[in-house]
């Protein structure tokens, strides 16, 4: 037994495209003896209430966030915010739309693929969905479904990546737009996972927009990986977080909560930050 408090601040749930409620997150997040677990979903916060009605009496502490989905180049950036105010009116509108750009880009998506002769309707992509926000994994499952593929991998190769036949550009968002969205809303702003971006080039961009941290331990970054970020994090004065990215066990990988951790204090560094332009009404431990 070890008394080292320890948090995994990067967890999906069902309000974007995880497979386990904020409730059973919170769940998990006790088996794995975690202290505190970052509620972390793709252009949502709608998770976060709900764990932090379920955290307290479980002894898990909540850190309110989102993960923001952006654009640079030809791939993806994404930017995680800590501490939001997730009550915050402006936030749920900037994410509400960025929501309905989602579903605009679903809708394309689904027709390019009818054209293609594939029998696959909105009104199945909307089922398999259920709540969350519709993104390319709940398409590929309907696909799957629909027996036009055997694995979600594999219909992610087969129609839905860049290049395939029923690839559709999503809506742009810079990185930059989405650090002003998570300052507007009082967070840090982190970039995650940036193993997975290649574009280091962009960090000390990124710094000069005012990025707090950035993700250094994540279940796809190898320990070389982390070491260089880690590295990146001391040279920019970066807060150095990590998190599983887990979200629940699914068909395309399952990844543990708590798989990926940090101490305790990289969420108080967090918090620190995010008081300093909400005050003392933080909202999570
Ligand atoms: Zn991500
Ligand atoms: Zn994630």
């Amino acid at each position: 037994m070890t008394n080292r408090q320890e948090a995994d601040l990067h967890v999906h749930t069902t309000a974007s495209d995880g497979t386990l409620t904020p409730g059973q997150v919170i769940h998990e997040a006790v088996k794995a003896s975690l202290a505190a677990v970052g509620i972390a979903d793709h252009d949502t916060v709608d998770g976060v209430a709900e764990a932090l009605g379920a955290g307290p009496s479980a002894g898990i502490m909540v850190v309110p966030a989102v993960e923001i989905n952006t654009d640079f180049d030809e791939g993806e950036i994404h930017i995680l915010g800590y501490y939001i105010d997730y009550e915050s009116t402006t936030l749920r509108e900037r994410l509400e739309s960025l929501r309905t750009a989602r579903i605009e880009r679903a809708r394309r998506i689904v027709d390019r693929l009818n054209e293609l002769g594939l029998k696959v309707g909105m009104d199945r992509v909307k089922e398999v969905a259920a709540d969350a926000p519709i993104g390319r994994p709940h398409i590929a499952r309907a696909i799957v479904k629909a027996g036009y593929a055997p694995t979600v991998s594999s219909a992610f190769g087969k129609y839905l990546v860049r290049g395939a036949p029923a690839y559709i550009p999503r809506y742009k968002l810079t990185p930059f737009q989405a650090i002003e969205i998570i300052h507007d809303a009082g967070a840090a702003a982190v970039f995650a996972h940036p193993g997975l971006s290649h574009h280091d080039e962009l960090i000390p961009k990124l710094v000069d927009a005012g990025l707090q941290g950035i993700e250094v331990y994540h279940c796809d970054h190898s320990k070389s990986q982390s070491a260089h970020y880690l590295e990146v994090a001391h040279r920019y004065n970066l807060i150095p977080t990590g998190g599983s990215d887990s979200h629940g066990p699914n068909n395309i990988k399952t990844v543990a909560i708590g798989s990926v951790r940090v101490d305790i204090s990289i969420a108080y560094r967090l918090r620190e930050f995010a008081e300093g332009i909400q005050g003392s009404r933080v909202p999570g431990i």
